[in-house]
């Protein structure tokens, strides 16, 4: 029998990642490992490919792709019957209410791309400490392929490795969002228009080592060498020492590669939904005063779709008596309390991605059978923040000619937060309903500032159009925050994180 496997295999980030094992899974027979700064093929017969193109078609096929925008890791292609195991097909496609440790998550995520190979695709963005894939799912009616226009989005789980709940959470999602596609209109709408890419866990070393049962503690919550996941990222205020561990630098070469618009970052030790800033420019640590970013109305809308359309969050309860009650259950991040190096401010600082801390569950790591109350209690939540993505403006950036125009800096005029086009010239910005100014740059062009309004109902579709400049002609880039220059200057003058040594709630 003929089994053609196609892949499309991604250059610079995706060749250290276990495609060998997803795979092997597949094929049986067929090993491939891809390794090196120059990505090759090489195939259990010996036979070794290496360059910008690989093409075989002796029952395989391969080709590079530079960009994994356009094509995740992997595209399989199965004809004339495969040599799939078919197997756990006469089975149900479930999911039990209990933990996965790695290799259960492993395989539930596998089964998922088996059954459902054409609204997933799995792929790894590189391994843990101590070598475990980081596994990223994604769901979407177009799994492989970027469709252009749509916004990719993401959620990552268990960045804590003993904050559970965040980790079954995520699989529950998967699960609901490829069995209810078929008769689910929200969820047809959403897969058709969205691709979500679900990490359901951020820390999969930290996650061993937790016990079930741990409401508290620390047990699990840092990396296999010891670090805070969470407080490893580059800081806008503040010079962040810590050394960069392998999760986070997995995490930040992802993020650089796909323009995401939203995300969620889940934990659990609380009930609340947080938003940036995380950090503060208040060189001393000073509980209760907000950091507020430019887009702040958005934030707090983010975070109250989470908390509103949670069964109990937006109540505002707190999780024990000594802690923070939570006014509709969301919050300012440095008002709750500040930190350097966080997830959230950096994907908002450097990749304009919207993220907000999503705190699940009081109990970090409940028992098993609490799970079902878990799920139910952020089902809706976890569903409707992810459609927010589709609110607010999007386009295309062009030249006179319809060409794209690529990594055009755009900006909301009084919102200093800078974000870029795509290689296809797109933008996606999340905004409320309002009348707002886009200024738009790209080198060699001039500058324009387009008026634009955001409705309700649905996103505001926008091109713009920049003309060449001309030889003489020269404009400053617009003033936004970072991105660039902190990624690659020496942010020696910038204080120094403080907060090592405090133990955080969550
Ligand atoms: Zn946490």
């Amino acid at each position: 029998m003929k089994t053609v496997i196609s892949i499309l295999v991604t250059a610079n980030w995706l060749y250290s990642t276990s495609l060998a094992a997803d795979l092997s899974y597949i094929g049986n027979k067929t090993q491939v490992s891809i390794a090196g700064p120059s990505p090759r093929l090489s195939l259990d017969d010996g036979t070794t490919f290496v360059g910008d193109s690989i093409s075989v078609n002796a029952g395989f096929q391969a080709q590079e792709v530079s960009d994994p925008v356009n094509s995740l890791a992997e595209q399989r292609k199965y004809e004339g019957g495969s040599n799939l195991n078919l197997d756990t097909f006469t089975e149900p496609y479930t999911i039990d209410f209990r933990y996965h440790n790695f290799d259960r998550m492993t395989k539930f995520l596998r089964q998922a791309t088996a059954r459902y190979p054409s609204l997933t695709a799995l792929y790894s963005i590189g391994k843990s400490v101590q070598g475990r894939d980081l596994w990223v799912l994604v769901v979407s009616a177009s799994p492989y392929e970027h469709m252009l226009g749509k916004p990719d989005v993401k959620y990552i789980g268990n960045i804590h490795g003993n904050e559970a709940v965040s980790r079954e959470l995520l699989l529950q999602l998967i699960h609901y969002l490829v069995t209810n596609y078929a008769t689910d209109s929200f969820v047809k709408w959403l897969l058709d228009n969205t691709r979500i890419h679900i990490m359901p866990s951020m820390n999969p070393d930290g996650f061993e080592v937790s016990k079930e049962g741990s409401c508290d503690g620390t047990q699990g919550r840092y990396n296999a060498r010891g670090f805070d996941l969470n407080r490893n990222f580059p800081d806008y205020f503040k010079q962040n020492n810590r050394r960069a561990q392998p999760e986070t630098e997995a995490v930040k070469e992802w993020v650089s590669k796909i323009q995401f618009v939203l995300s969620g970052s889940l934990h659990g030790g609380a009930l609340v939904a947080s938003y940036p800033f995380d950090n503060t420019p208040n060189s001393l640590q000073s509980y209760s005063a907000p950091s507020l970013t430019p887009d702040d109305d958005v934030f707090k809308h983010l975070a109250l779709t989470y908390s509103t359309n949670h069964v109990k969050m937006s109540r505002g309860v707190s999780c024990k008596t000594s802690q923070t009650a939570f006014r509709r259950g969301i919050t300012n991040g440095a008002e709750w309390y500040p930190l350097t190096g966080g997830m959230q401010d950096f994907n908002y600082v450097w990749y304009g991605c919207m993220e907000v801390t999503l705190e699940v569950s009081c109990c970090k790591y409940p028992p098993a059978h609490e799970l079902p109350k878990y799920w139910e209690d952020n089902k809706a939540s976890l569903l409707k923040y992810l459609a927010e993505a589709h609110r607010g403006v999007q386009g295309f950036v062009v030249d006179e000619n319809g060409n794209p125009i690529e990594k055009a800096s755009l900006k909301v005029k009084s919102r200093d937060v800078g974000f870029q086009t795509t290689k296809y010239g797109e933008f996606w910005r999340i905004l409320l309903p309002g009348v707002y100014k886009l200024e738009v740059y790209a080198d060699g062009y001039v500058p324009r500032e387009v008026e634009f309004m955001v409705v309700e109902q649905h996103p505001t579709l926008l091109n713009v159009t920049l003309h060449t400049a001309k030889p003489w002609q020269y404009f400053d880039p617009p003033v936004t925050s970072p991105p660039k220059t902190i990624l690659s200057v020496d942010n020696t003058n910038l204080p120094v994180a403080q907060d090592d040594q405090i133990q955080f709630p969550e």
